[in-house]
C-alpha cells in the first residue's frame, strides 16, 4: 500500500541535530550538541515544524522544545522516572485509570516529535501500549467497569497510529454501552497537520459519541496556515478542540508569550484547557518554572484576557483525584 501523505511527511522528519541547526543557519551551535543526550532520547522533528522556527535564533521557542542539550544529563534531586505515578494506576496493558469516569489508553508509544521535556523519555512503552494486543485487553477493562464514561486516547501520540487501527478500537468501543465520550490527546494536528486528512476526518465524523480533541501547542509560533486549516477541519468534523500547554522556561515563561498563545489559538478556533506545571522527570529540570512565578504569570493572564481564554494552571500529583489547581 502507498504510504499516506502524512506518513511520508512524518518519515521525512529531521533526526540529526546537526542538520536541524544547519537548516536554521546555526552551524556554530552544532558542535555543542551532546551525543549522550541524543542517544538517551533521539531528536525527531517534522520539517513543517522546523519551518516555523526563526532562522538564526538559537533561543527560538520551538527549537528549544526539540534540541538536545547538555543540561539533560544533569542529575537533579526530585526529578525521577515515573513522576506522575502512572505505573501504580495501571488497570490493564496500556490502560491507566486514575480519575473518576475516565480511562486513559496509552494507545502507542510513538510520537511525531520528540519533546525534550516529556515524561515519555522514560516510560516503558514498548510493553505497555493498548494497541499492541489488538486493543482486546483495553476494551475488556473498559467494558468491565460501568463507571467509565469517557475514553481518552493518549500515548505517546494516538494519531501516530493509522486511522484503520483507531477505527478497530472505536469499532470495539461501540459495543460498550456506558462509553459516552471520546477524547483524543494529540500533538500531531500542530506538529504534523498533514495528519488531519480526509480519512481521519471521515472516521471522526462517523463516531457515535461527542469527541474532544486536546491538541498541544506551547507557543503562538506553532500555529501557521496549515495548522489553522487542520484545526478548522477537526471542528468541521464535529470535534471540540482544546489546547493544553506545558509551562517551560525559555519557551513560554512570560505573560506575553502565554497571552499570545491563548489568543492565537482562539484565532484557530482552539480554546485553552490546561497550562501544566512540568512533570518532574529526570533530564527536564532546566525547563522548570517555580510555582510562585507560575502563579504570578497566571494571575496576570486572568487580569489581561477574557475568562474563556485563560487556561487552568495545574500540576499532576501522584495519588490525587484530579489535576491539582495551583
Ligand atoms: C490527565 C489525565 C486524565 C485527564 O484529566 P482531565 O482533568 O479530565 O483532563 C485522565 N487520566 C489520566 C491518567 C491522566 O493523567
Ligand atoms: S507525548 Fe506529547 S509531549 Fe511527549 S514527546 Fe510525544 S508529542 Fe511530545
Amino acid at each position: 500500500m502507498q504510504p499516506r501523505g502524512w506518513q511520508q511527511a512524518w518519515r521525512a522528519s529531521v533526526r540529526d541535530p546537526r542538520e536541524l541547526l544547519r537548516l536554521l543557519g546555526l552551524d556554530a551551535e552544532a558542535a555543542a550538541v551532546p551525543e549522550a543526550a541524543i542517544s538517551a532520547f533521539a531528536l525527531r522533528v517534522p520539517r513543517g515544524f522546523v519551518a516555523r522556527m526563526r532562522p538564526g535564533d538559537p533561543h527560538d521557542p520551538l527549537l528549544r522544545q526539540v534540541l538536545p542539550l547538555a543540561d539533560e544529563l544533569r542529575t537533579v534531586p526530585g526529578f525521577g522516572l515515573d513522576a506522575v505515578g502512572d505505573g501504580a494506576a495501571k488497570v490493564a496493558r496500556g490502560v491507566i485509570h486514575k480519575y473518576a469516569g475516565r480511562a486513559l489508553l496509552v494507545a502507542t508509544g510513538s510520537c511525531a516529535i520528540n519533546c525534550r521535556y516529556c515524561f515519555r523519555r522514560h516510560f516503558p512503552y514498548a510493553e505497555e501500549t493498548a494497541a499492541a494486543g489488538g486493543w482486546a485487553a483495553a476494551v475488556a477493562a473498559i467494558a468491565a467497569d460501568p463507571g467509565i464514561t469517557e475514553v481518552i486516547l493518549s500515548g505517546g501520540d494516538p494519531l501516530s497510529l493509522a486511522t484503520g487501527k483507531l477505527a478497530e478500537l472505536t469499532g470495539l468501543l461501540r459495543e460498550v454501552p456506558h462509553v459516552r465520550r471520546l477524547r483524543i490527546h494529540s500533538r500531531l494536528p500542530v506538529v504534523l497537520p498533514e495528519r488531519v486528512d480526509d480519512e481521519l476526518l471521515a472516521w471522526l465524523r462517523d463516531l457515535p459519541w461527542p469527541v474532544a480533541v486536546v491538541v498541544h501547542a506551547n507557543h503562538a509560533h506553532e500555529f501557521d496556515a496549515p495548522v489553522d486549516a487542520a484545526m478548522a477541519a477537526l471542528r468541521d468534523a464535529g470535534a471540540s478542540v482544546l489546547n493544553q500547554a506545558v509551562l517551560l522556561a525559555g519557551v513560554n515563561d512570560s505573560v506575553d508569550a502565554l497571552a499570545d498563545l491563548c489568543e492565537r489559538g482562539f484565532e484557530a478556533g482552539v480554546l485553552p484547557y490546561y497550562l501544566h506545571q512540568l512533570d518532574r522527570v529526570a533530564g527536564t529540570a532546566h525547563f522548570e518554572v517555580g510555582d510562585d512565578r507560575a502563579r504570578a504569570m497566571h494571575a496576570a493572564l486572568v487580569a489581561r484576557l477574557p475568562g474563556y481564554l485563560v487556561p487552568r494552571l495545574v500540576r499532576e500529583i501522584a495519588g490525587d483525584a484530579s489535576k491539582r489547581p495551583l
